[in-house]
């Protein structure tokens, strides 16, 4: 049964079908819609948000789904817990990094598609859909369209959304490259990020392919096409991930917020390269390992 009311003074909306969930976001332009709301709430009781109208998907039974097939299907009402389990053989560095999300709490309330929509440049699930082509099924009152996650973003907090439009499920390919990702933050737990990396390589005896996101240095998460260039062709030694460090220091304009400064995301830009070469093939010389994650806190 679908709910239907105002709180606040504002219009609440839970339906129980998609078609009636982008009808009530077509007619209500400015309306919020609500799945854990770990963001939303915060919004709602530390910034006075209030919104026209609040659109709760909880009721879609559609949007349960998560299931294994060319790439996982997770549906909008997925939680990050559940997620996290399903993920723990499937993409081991992905689970250790939601291991450090948050808290237990937050992640049996919050959602994948949540952290995606919030598009938060620091949002610990991004890099990883970056550099893996996750894509998002989005749809409207006149049928669905599928687009990469990557171009899901069109700046700060601006998305490729239309007004009528919502999420209704990613998918999210198992990455089998050697593929180390990274979360910095102040302390181990339930911190959020200052700085965000999913480095992931195909190596065959040189390194065939380089995929590098970043998050915390821009406006959004980033690829950077030009360490993954420079990375490209060449064989996997430290002096190449030095260089590359450089390079990527070159490439990046973060800004200094709470979380760090701008000359300290910068350092991070440089210095995770060589700390993904310790981690990936020093123990094993220039072979490709394809365990262990790290989450880093500087203290
Ligand atoms: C204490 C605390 C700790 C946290 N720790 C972390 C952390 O370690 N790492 C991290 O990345 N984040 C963290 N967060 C942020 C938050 O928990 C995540 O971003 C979470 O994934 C949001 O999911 P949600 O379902 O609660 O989203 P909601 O709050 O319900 O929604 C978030 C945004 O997405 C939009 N939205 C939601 N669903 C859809 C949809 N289907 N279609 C279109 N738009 C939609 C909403 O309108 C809203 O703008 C933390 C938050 C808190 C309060």
């Amino acid at each position: 049964m679908r709910g239907e009311g105002r709180v606040r003074g504002y219009q609440f909306f839970a339906p129980t079908a998609i078609h009636d969930a982008v009808r009530f976001k077509a007619e209500n332009p400015g309306c919020t819609i609500i799945q854990g709301a770990t963001d939303v709430g915060v919004w709602v009781t530390k910034r006075a948000f209030t919104a026209p109208a609040m659109l709760y998907l909880g009721k879609i039974e559609e949007l349960n789904e998560l299931k294994d097939g060319a790439s996982i299907t997770v549906g909008a009402n997925v939680s990050l817990a559940a997620f996290e389990v399903f993920i723990r053989d499937r993409i081991p560095e992905l689970y250790r990094i939601l291991n450090v999300f948050g808290s237990p709490q937050i992640r049996c309330a919050g959602t994948l598609v949540g952290n995606i929509a919030n598009g938060s440049p620091i949002g610990d699930t991004l890099p990883y859909l970056f550099v893996a082509d996750a894509q998002l099924e989005l749809a409207g009152t006149t049928g669905t369209r599928v687009i990469p996650v990557a171009s899901f973003y069109r700046g700060y907090k601006k998305f490729d959304l239309k007004p009528d439009e919502i999420i209704t499920r990613a998918f999210i390919p198992v990455v089998k490259d050697t593929l180390k990702l990274y979360k910095v933050s102040r302390r181990r737990d339930l911190d959020i990020s200052a700085f965000t990396a999913a480095i992931r390589l195909r190596v065959n005896g040189r390194i065939e392919e380089a995929r590098i996101a970043y998050g915390g240095v821009a406006p959004t998460v980033v690829r950077m096409p030009k360490v993954e260039k420079f990375l490209t062709g060449k064989s996997p030694l430290l002096e190449t991930f030095q260089r590359a460090g450089a390079i990527a220091r070159a490439e990046i304009k973060p800004i200094t917020d709470v979380r760090g400064s701008a000359d300290y995301r910068l350092q991070l830009a440089e210095n995770i390269l060589s700390k993904f070469w310790h981690e990936a093939f020093r123990s094993s010389g220039t072979r490709p390992s394809h365990d262990g994650c790290r989450q880093e806190h500087p203290a």
